[in-house]
């Protein structure tokens, strides 16, 4: 699973908000199941692209399931076809174009399917569903309720847009959920973010102050481990336009958010 609850602090140690926050980044899902039967685990990985239509009234996810294996404690994919479904998130159904083969490997995934697409998973994916209609939504940061954020202190993106994916970055086989944090202030001409690194296996979280103009740790008090996160995250060649992309949203909101609270 790549969520889970979290409650993170503020960047603000004096006051801590926490938050309530089911991570994901829409990224590839694997999923285990373990038989009653005895047989072993199987793993499966889920890709899924569901309708961004905002206004569309389906209810659609596209899922591409391969099956993954373990071979000496790696995880590897599978040489069998991955198989394409349909997932109606308000039924929960699952639709394929054709019926497998009776007996086929597809058959058994697909059975496997129907039985790991249930209870949290599906939850997990109509959420995701609903996450993935406002991810273009440039004013969803108007249905916040600001009266409950603190303008004092930097903003995690995530109470300003929050269907908008998660960051996240892999580093040694651990995933980090990544919480970043902006100034609101209209005028400011600071050109930082504050990053908050939350393990998504333990409690464990660093902190990073990154200078955006530099695209550089500007943080004094980092730790290695921090600065380590902050590497691996910026080697992934999406990481400095998502912060950019980022930064021009909050940038946005900073400018209308005066008239939008006295409105
Ligand atoms: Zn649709
Ligand atoms: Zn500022």
């Amino acid at each position: 699973m790549t969520t889970h609850e979290e409650n993170a602090p503020s960047v603000d140690s004096e006051e801590t908000i926490g938050f309530e926050r089911t991570f994901d980044d829409g990224e590839r899902l694997v999923l285990r199941e373990k038989p009653a039967d005895g047989t072993p685990a199987a793993i499966v990985a889920l890709d899924t692209a569901s309708c961004t239509g905002t206004e569309c009234p389906c209810h659609e996810v596209e899922l591409l399931a391969q099956p993954l294996y373990l071979v000496d404690g790696q995880i590897e994919e599978g040489e069998g076809e991955p198989l394409q479904a349909l997932l109606d998130v308000e039924s929960g159904e699952l639709a394929v174009e054709t019926a497998p083969e009776p007996g086929s490997e597809a058959e058994t995934l697909l059975a496997r399917l129907r039985r790991l697409v249930q209870g949290e998973t599906l939850e997990l994916l109509q959420e995701r569903w609903r996450r993935g209609r406002k991810q273009e939504d440039q004013d969803e940061w108007k249905e916040s309720d600001w009266s409950s954020i603190d303008l004092e202190a930097m903003v995690p993106f995530l109470e300003i847009f929050p269907s908008r994916w998660d960051l996240s970055v892999l580093v040694g086989g651990r995933k980090y959920w990544i919480v970043d944090f902006w100034c609101l202030a209209p005028d400011c001409p600071c050109s930082q973010v504050a990053l908050d690194f939350l393990a998504s296996d333990d409690d464990t979280s660093e902190h990073l102050v990154v200078d955006l103009d530099a695209m550089k740790p500007d943080d004094p008090d980092a730790s290695e481990t921090a600065l380590g996160l902050w590497a691996a995250f910026y080697d992934d060649p999406y990481a400095a336009a998502t912060l950019t992309a980022r930064r021009e949203a909050t940038r946005r909101v900073a400018r209308e958010l005066p008239a939008h609270l006295q409105a």
